[in-house]
């Protein structure tokens, strides 16, 4: 497959197009924001890790009946994909409280809840992804009530497939954003990444962070928490093979 023109590049990741117009490369950077792009840093390493977790989370989804954009791993960094149009919302499933819902809500970060939550903020980076609702969603005409129910089912059965594959590696899956597109033929599914730059991740026994986080927060050892969650991930799938 044909590396094309460069047709995005994004805070995380670039994108190709290829010979095929419904098929894109993307391409994984070692560059970290935070912070709607006010902190900035590389995390060295990331963007092959980033490329790997994804790739195999997205096959063990598919496994499972989600849909996903993934084709095929081309090398370390750089994945073929199905091409979709983005339905511009981030929507985050949460298990536990921490980052902006514990900030918002004014409780501590760790607290399980007794069931999943789920919400969408407007992917715009002028307007700082602000938070929506699904009548919101509606009325911007971001996605139909159709498209929006598809997402909130296949966002909660993600949540259950991540939430016992993690917890097999001794990892706490406390929370994570996805990205859904459209196909052609205008079904749903699943695109974009699934890594620890998207997904909040603690070792189940220490609570240690073993994501992004370590990174916004300044906590240190960055790239030795991206290379243990990699690790602990590549063991599973190892010993299950
Ligand atoms: P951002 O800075 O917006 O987070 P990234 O660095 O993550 O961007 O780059 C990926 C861009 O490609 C995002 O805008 C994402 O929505 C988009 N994208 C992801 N998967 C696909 C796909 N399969 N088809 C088209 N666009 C995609
Ligand atoms: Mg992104």
């Amino acid at each position: 497959m044909e590396k094309g023109m460069l047709l995005y590049e994004g805070k995380a990741k670039k994108v190709y197009a290829t010979d095929d117009p419904e098929e894109l490369i993307v391409s994984y950077k070692d560059d970290a924001t935070a912070f709607n792009g006010q902190k900035r840093g590389t995390i060295e390493g990331k963007g092959a890790i980033n490329n790997r977790m994804s790739n195999a989370l997205m096959q063990l989804l598919e496994r499972e009946g989600i849909p996903t954009h993934y084709l095929r791993e081309l090398n370390e960094r750089e994945t073929l994909v199905r091409r979709v149009r983005i339905v511009p919302l981030e929507v985050i499933v949460r298990n536990l409280s921490a980052g902006s819902f514990a900030k918002r809500y004014g409780v501590e970060e760790g607290i399980p809840f007794c069931a999943p939550t789920i919400e969408f903020s407007y992917k715009n980076d002028a307007l700082g992804d602000p938070l929506l609702n699904g009548y919101h969603v509606v009325a911007l005409s971001l996605a139909t009530p159709a498209e929006l129910e598809t997402i909130k089912r296949y966002s909660f059965q993600i949540n259950d497939v991540l939430k016992a594959f993690w917890a097999s590696c001794g990892v706490t899956l406390v929370d994570f954003k996805l990205e859904f597109g459209r196909l052609p033929d205008g079904s749903i599914v699943l695109a974009d990444e699934i890594s620890p730059d998207t997904c909040r991740l603690w070792d189940s026994r220490t609570g240690k962070k073993l994501d992004k986080d370590r990174f916004r927060r300044d906590l240190g050892g960055v790239e030795d928490a991206y290379r243990e969650i990699m690790d602990r991930l590549t063991q599973k799938l190892e010993a299950a093979e």
